[in-house]
């Protein structure tokens, strides 16, 4: 386990159990650009904010493998992410 230090990305809270579930599909391109993503130190999954033209998605990477959700507008992406972080989605 590497030290505290290096989280300088932010942790998911706990999903809550009434917590929206979020559809995962197999990734389909690879050459998305990252835009934000949680901490990669930590075990468990890791999750990045994606764009690919104009068409933004999550993007979770766990033992399972990696996958992705469907592609939105920039505002709905990024609420679903904030939501993500915040246990309200999962
Ligand atoms: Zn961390």
């Amino acid at each position: 386990m590497v030290a505290a230090v290096n989280c300088v990305s932010p942790h998911l809270l706990s999903a809550r159990d009434d917590a929206e579930e979020i559809a995962w599909f197999a990734v389909t391109v690879d050459s998305a650009r990252v835009i934000e993503h949680s901490c990669s130190f930590c075990p468990g999954p890791g999750y990045e904010l994606c764009v690919l033209g104009a068409r933004w998605f999550i993007r979770r990477t766990s033992r399972k493998g990696t996958h992705e959700t469907m592609r939105w507008r920039e505002r709905t992406t990024r609420r679903l992410w904030a939501e993500l972080f915040a246990g309200v989605a999962r």
